[in-house]
């Protein structure tokens, strides 16, 4: 039987540990907000906004709300992000995706200060983090990482390979993992011969964005399953891009959907903001 990688645990910890290391920075008069700005009103961004904001509070970090109309124009959010970049006690700035179709996100994304991009989407940030430089890590893929650290998962020297190249979950996680010394294969959709790859893995990492996919032909006897993949189901309940109960008795050690990737997400925004006031 596979260990359940307990992302609710772990998450918790990382908040709790972030929550002292933000009052003992604010004891030292060190403080700063997060501006989370929302374009529109999607049901799903509003609950990641309110889900951010929450944590801010619990960790002690003011958080800043811009809830902007849905027919704002691509200047008028540069705009804001101008002035916020401009603003001392803003430590971070965090625009919720997806945008507006009418609003280019790359634009928007470069226009964040690398010094307050908590995303670590910025084109600095994603280099800096290729060549080993400080700056702020991409928060699922950072997170995943903590997650296996904190498991007792060794990484160095075992072969990980990663479904999916999208630039906030694969290509990142994949540049992580080099760091940490794995041995890393990353596959996409034209990828040939996938079950036969992944089943060469140690340490399989999921994030391709299709429900229920992997079952078991992808998994080999002791592998480490980590599922990002997060979907409703036909009955509305939560799911992964794994078959849980296909890949639970092959693997060591799994991670559940809900439960797993999910929570560690915004516990490393936390950690990138808490990062930021630290370098002030
Ligand atoms: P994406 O759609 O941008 O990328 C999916 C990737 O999977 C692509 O690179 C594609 O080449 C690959 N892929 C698709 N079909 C494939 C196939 N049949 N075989 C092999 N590869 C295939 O998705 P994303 O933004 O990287 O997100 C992936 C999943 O993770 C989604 O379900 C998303 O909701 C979830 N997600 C969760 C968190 C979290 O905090 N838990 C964060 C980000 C994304």
């Amino acid at each position: 039987m596979a260990k359940l990688i307990d992302g609710k645990k772990i998450s918790q910890q990382i908040k709790d540990e972030l929550k002292e290391k933000a009052a003992a920075l604010n004891a030292q008069g060190r403080t700063g907000a997060l501006a989370v700005i929302q374009v529109g009103a999607d049901p799903a961004s509003s609950v990641y906004v309110r889900n951010k904001k929450n944590a801010c509070a619990y960790i002690g970090i003011e958080s800043l709300a811009y809830e902007l109309p849905e027919e704002t124009t691509e200047e008028e959010l540069l705009k804001l992000i101008a002035e916020l970049n401009e603003k001392t006690e803003v430590k971070g700035i965090l625009v919720q995706l997806p945008l507006p179709a009418h609003i280019c996100e790359d634009k928007v994304i470069q226009a964040i200060s690398p010094s307050k991009d908590v995303d670590g989407f910025h084109p600095q940030s994603v280099g800096a983090m290729t060549i080993g430089e400080p700056g702020f890590l991409s928060c699922t893929p950072a997170g995943i990482i903590q997650l296996l650290k904190r498991s007792g998962v060794e990484i160095a020297g075992k072969h990980c390979v990663i479904i999916g190249r999208s630039n906030i979950v694969g290509k990142p996680m994949a540049l992580l993992m080099l760091r940490e010394n794995a041995t890393v294969t990353v596959t996409h959709s034209k990828t040939r011969n996938l079950p036969e790859i992944c089943r060469q893995a140690d340490i399989l990492i999921v994030a391709m964005g299709k429900p229920r996919f992997i079952g078991a032909e992808y998994i080999k006897e002791g592998a480490v399953v980590v599922d990002v993949g997060i979907h409703r189901d036909e009955n509305n309940k939560l799911c992964g891009d794994v078959k849980f109960e296909e890949a639970e008795p092959a693997a060591s050690a799994i991670t559940p959907v809900p439960g797993g990737v999910g929570p560690m997400t915004i516990a490393m925004l936390m950690s990138n903001c808490v990062q930021s006031i630290e370098e002030g």
